[in-house]
């Protein structure tokens, strides 16, 4: 099969800390390839691979720029607020508020297991932030006000019943 299936929630892998990623094989170029297939073929601009049922960190986005693909991301420095609603494959029922920095500088190892540092704004570091959320089992959801998260519980245990 030349794309994942996205996991949805309330699956328990999106749930997880990831692992580490201990270096780029060909194991994981594949798996950066086929992530970038499954964002594209979803109309995704980011996806992190928890939603593909891998609990390591390696995430892709696009935004319309060209792909960035990395593996154990890490914000080393952020810098002002924006606020914007924002959608996830794995729930996509969720239309959901989050504040998040304006600017990030993100480190991590790309597709060629090179140490890479980029500092990215807006739209981008966005989907950065979203995506680095995932490896450590955070949702879009976790950022509604209390209230709206009860209401969503008791749906889903209304739908599942
Ligand atoms: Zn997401």
């Amino acid at each position: 099969m030349d794309i994942y299936k996205i996991e949805k929630y309330p699956e328990k892998v999106l749930r997880a800390n990831c692992r580490p990623v201990e270096g780029v094989t060909e194991r994981e170029r594949d798996v950066f390839q086929k992530m970038l297939r499954t964002m594209y073929r979803f109309d995704g601009i980011g996806l992190a691979a928890p939603q593909v049922g891998i609990s390591e960190q390696i995430i892709v986005a696009d935004i319309g720029e060209g792909a960035v693909v990395l593996a154990n991301p890490r914000i080393i420095k952020k810098e002002g607020r924006d606020d914007l609603v924002e959608g996830c494959l794995s729930i996509p029922s969720a239309q959901v508020h989050v504040t998040r920095s304006y600017t990030v500088t993100v480190e991590g190892i790309n597709d060629k297991g090179e140490y890479r540092e980029i500092k990215v704004k807006g739209l981008l570091a966005r989907v950065l932030q979203h995506e680095m959320d995932h490896l450590e089992g955070k949702l879009i959801i976790d950022y509604l006000p209390w209230w709206e998260r009860v209401n969503l519980k008791m749906c889903r245990k209304h739908t599942a019943s």
